[in-house]
């Protein structure tokens, strides 16, 4: 990936994508030691409103990073050069201007950026200039060449992180000190989301952009939160880094979050460090299988699953209308705050596919659309684990979440559910699971009407999830 510094003739360009930071960015380093630097970014209407996951949420935060990348480029001498169309012919524009002699990126895993990237490397090498992909998306240079001793890419978790673990890191790069500009280049606006044909968000977002942000993130999490990580994380009203938006963007650097965790082998950094690696995990299984981000990793699932269509149970799912408190908290959280937690993701993409019986690809697409740190890789894999149908097998039966006994456990005073679905905030923790089983006057006190204020159970999850087993014996069948 890696060509020799000296190599290099005339400018540099920096492209960024999903990268948006100064800090150990291995491309923008190289960049920076031409002669002068063009870093820029290019709005590619095939991702954003005609692509296969458009997201007014994400392209917001988006939009918000990029501001703040542009300050700390302009801190550094230079700015950040915004564009927009085909990068294959935007970069070429953009040499031909500044007389580069190689562009910069960080490579990416999805199939449609494997493609992208290769397109824009061989029309960068028909004219001369040096196209080069560096790491710095994942702690490990290339999750993908992960191979087990049969030379194999894993399809299990537990065997690929212990490889992962041993693998040498790179050493860490300084954010440049200053960058020479590439002369005569306008560099453009920032556009707005209604400029790139996306709908505006109205809700307030509780994560706030950008690298200088996810920095004060992170280094607030290694001081208040790590050390409990191990116990709290599972807790949805709080306790897990909630950094996902920061890495999804590369607002922070996965190595030198690792790095700072330490060597120290306590509890919490060490079940951190293991969530990292699920991360590169389903980086690696998208890179080596890339059907999965259509198909069922797994071929006996292919076309087998019998799911049913209904328009009014997804829309209730997706409105956190469903009647069972837990996932409409959840399904709440993630249409006013474009984010979820763990857990509750797991519960309610269970919910979608083993109560509901409702296609996860619908899951896969809503979260897309809504979630600010929606990750191709990180999205599918979450969705084919929890289906039963991807990598890391378990039986079909071991993952079918009961939304009342994870609300109990994970939840047992109702801070989350009171937090997200108002019409509870007066039921009592005794109904708070069950708010169905309120007799009137109960209802009338806590100012919560079954089937008025809100929903009766869309489903009953015992009768659902007998059905479910039955759809997947069949189907394994
Ligand atoms: C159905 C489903 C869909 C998901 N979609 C996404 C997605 O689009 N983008 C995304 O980043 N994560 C996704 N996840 C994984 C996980 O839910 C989030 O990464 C996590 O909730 C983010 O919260 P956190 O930063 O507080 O996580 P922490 O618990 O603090 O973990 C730290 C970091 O490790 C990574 N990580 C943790 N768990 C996982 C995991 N299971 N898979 C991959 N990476 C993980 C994330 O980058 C996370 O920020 C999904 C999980 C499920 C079950």
């Amino acid at each position: 990936m890696h060509s020799e510094t000296s190599e290099l003739k005339g400018p540099a360009i920096m492209w960024f994508r999903r990268d948006l930071r100064i800090h150990d960015l291995p491309a923008l380093a190289e960049a920076a030691s031409a002669p002068s630097v063009l870093p820029c970014f290019i709005f590619d209407d095939r991702l954003l409103g005609r692509g296969r996951f458009p997201s007014s949420p994400r392209t917001r935060f988006m939009l918000a990073c990029l501001a703040d990348l542009r300050q700390s480029l302009r801190d550094l001498g230079a700015d950040l050069i915004v564009r927009r169309g085909d990068p294959e012919r935007v970069l070429l524009d953009l040499a031909d201007a500044c007389g580069a002699g190689s562009v910069h990126w960080t490579a990416d895993v999805s199939p449609w950026a494997r493609k992208r990237d290769q397109r824009v490397s061989d029309l960068l090498a028909q004219q001369g200039i040096t196209a080069l992909a560096h790491p710095g998306n994942y702690i490990v240079d290339d999750p993908a060449a992960i191979r087990s001793g049969q030379d194999r890419p894993y399809t299990v978790f537990s065997p690929f992180a212990k490889t992962w673990r041993e693998i040498e890191r790179r050493p860490m790069e300084d954010p440049p000190d200053q960058l020479v500009p590439a002369p005569g280049t306008d560099p453009g606006r920032l556009p707005d989301l209604a400029e790139l044909g996306l709908d505006e968000v109205s809700s307030v977002p509780s994560f706030e952009a950008g690298e200088t942000a996810g920095r004060e993130a992170a280094r607030k999490f290694r001081n208040q939160g790590l050390e409990s990580y191990s116990k709290l994380r599972n807790n949805p009203a709080g306790g897990s880094s909630r950094l996902s938006p920061y890495l999804r963007w590369g607002c922070i650097s996965p190595l030198e979050l690792e790095v700072k965790l330490g060597l120290e082998q306590a509890e919490g950094p060490r079940v951190f460090r293991a969530q990292l690696a699920w991360r590169e995990f389903y980086a690696s299984v998208m890179q080596n299988f890339p059907e999965v981000s259509r198909v069922e990793f797994q071929e006996r699932y292919r076309g087998t699953l019998n799911w049913q269509s209904d328009d009014e149970l997804l829309e209730a799912w997706k409105r956190g209308q469903t009647g069972y408190p837990l996932i409409d908290a959840g399904m709440r959280e993630l249409l006013e705050d474009g984010w979820m937690h763990n857990r509750v993701r797991m519960v309610v993409a269970s919910f979608l596919t083993k109560d509901l019986h409702l296609d996860w690809r619908e899951g896969e697409a809503w979260f897309m659309e809504r979630l600010i740190d929606g990750d191709v890789a990180s999205n599918n894999g979450g969705w084919q684990w929890v289906t039963s149908v991807g990598t890391d097998p378990k039986p079909y039966f071991q993952r079918m979440f009961n939304p009342m006994t994870q609300q109990e456990k994970f939840d047992p005073h109702g801070e989350y559910v009171r937090r997200w679905v108002g019409e509870l905030a007066d039921v009592g923790d005794q109904h708070l699971v069950r708010p169905w089983t309120m007799d009137e006057p109960q209802q009338i006190a806590a100012k919560c009407r079954i089937g008025v204020d809100y929903p009766a159970p869309v489903i009953d999850h015992a009768e659902e999830r007998r059905f479910a087993v039955e759809r997947y014996r069949a189907a394994a069948e």
